[in-house]
């Protein structure tokens, strides 16, 4: 089966409650290609080796958490930027990216899909009020932190990048996938006993020592994989479509 693009599009935007985040990106079609879709190549970010093998499989549109066109990049369609964009209009693929909305939501987020792999409990975000908070909390059965960092590297297939342990059991969790270290103050304040993320920065890990609370960096990439492969294989059974999930590793 084939789906109009504007058809996905309109059922993308409203799945994924675009109109009411504010993101650092246009989240949607960033770039246009054929107007039907049937084949579709997810992946975390739309890099080069992405694009070539959407092109390799035939794919129609590229559906990624991070797409291209951030606030404060440098404007001109150059270098790097420019062979991306030339692969995907001499190819006729349609880019979609989905960032904050592939986050927070609470189905196909990479937050809540995090939390599934793991087998957490969710309580909602840090700011209910806020709809594009990407801080969750929740829970998990009484762990060590070595238990959960051995866990941790066991279902994301991975070693963690940083790691700080807490003396005792571990119930009280939150986290944010991707770049999300600057969260952990709030997270120590909100009285978790282990904040889990994708990266980790100098300060966060003086932050995670001097308020007692455990830390773990898994890897920007391996904590954003979980969104876009749940929503691809959504669209694969809602409309009859091809989809399948690239990863294109990266151990950051
Ligand atoms: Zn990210």
């Amino acid at each position: 089966m084939a789906i109009a693009r504007n058809e996905l599009l309109d059922y993308l935007n409203q799945q994924l409650n675009v109109g009411r985040i504010n993101d650092f990106c246009p989240n949607g079609l960033q770039v246009e290609g054929k107007e039907n879709i049937q084949q579709i190549v997810t992946g975390v970010t739309a890099s080069q080796a992405l694009l070539d093998q959407a092109v390799s499989v035939g794919a129609d549109a590229v559906l990624v958490h991070h797409g291209y066109f951030w606030k404060n990049e440098a404007a001109p369609v150059t270098g790097m930027k420019q062979r991306r964009i030339k692969t995907l209009l001499q190819h006729n693929i349609n880019l979609l990216a989905y960032h904050l909305p592939l986050d927070v939501h609470a189905q196909f987020g990479n937050n809540a899909q995090l939390a599934r792999l793991m087998g957490w409990s969710t309580q909602g975000t840090a700011d209910p009020n806020d709809p594009a908070c990407a801080l969750m909390l929740g829970g998990c059965s009484e762990i060590s932190s070595d238990g959960l960092k051995a866990q941790l590297e066991e279902r994301l297939q991975r070693p963690l990048t940083c790691y700080v342990a807490k003396p005792g059991k571990l119930t009280r969790l939150a986290w944010c996938t991707g770049g999300g270290q600057g969260f952990i103050d709030k997270a120590a304040a909100l009285g978790v006993d282990g904040f889990i993320t994708g990266e980790v920065s100098e300060q966060t890990v003086h932050s995670a020592r001097e308020q007692g609370i455990a830390f773990f960096a898994a890897g920007h990439h391996a904590t954003e994989r979980y969104g876009v492969k749940a929503l691809g294989q959504h669209l694969q059974q809602q409309f009859d479509l091809q989809v399948q999930f690239i990863d294109i590793d990266n151990p950051a």
